[in-house]
């Protein structure tokens, strides 16, 4: 029995699943499921510069701990009271381990006077290398001097 297509009503060959005129599938055909045509190109290995590069977690910040925050910020009259102190012999230094080592020092104040201590400690370090190294000096010359005076 001749057949038409559904779609253009053109004639269509016996069995026929598509029209060849407009192309439309005809009634009691199945169209398969469309496959790709070429299926993409795949690398015959996988490129290890090709992986994307896995993103820096920024690091924590230590900075921003919430205990610091309380710290209020010393004044110029304040570091002017604390120079003028510390410069005062003994008391001075009493102070500044005080202020160093303190549990109700601001932390700023704390901080200024540790590094006054390690200021003092590394001229202390350094001046008895110095007077030791002068006094050797010292010592070869006036053994020498002895010696020509013979
Ligand atoms: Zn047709």
């Amino acid at each position: 029995m001749a057949q038409y297509c559904r779609s253009c009503g053109s004639t269509l060959e016996e069995g026929a699943q598509f029209c060849r005129v407009c192309g439309a599938a005809q009634e009691g055909y199945s169209a398969p499921t469309p496959q790709p045509v070429s299926t993409p190109y795949q690398a015959p290995y996988a490129a290890p510069y090709a992986q994307p590069a896995p993103i820096p977690q920024p690091a924590p910040s230590y900075y921003a701990a919430p205990a610091q925050q309380g710290a209020a910020p010393l004044g110029v009259g304040d570091y002017i009271i604390m120079m003028i102190v510390s410069g005062i012999p003994f008391v001075g230094f009493i102070m500044l381990l005080v202020w160093a080592f303190g549990s109700q020092t601001n932390p700023n104040k704390k901080n200024w006077a540790r590094a006054i201590l390690i200021l003092m400690l590394i001229g202390i370090v350094l001046s008895i290398i110095l007077s030791s190294t002068l006094i050797a000096v010292f010592r070869e010359v006036f053994e020498s001097m002895e010696g020509y005076s013979y």
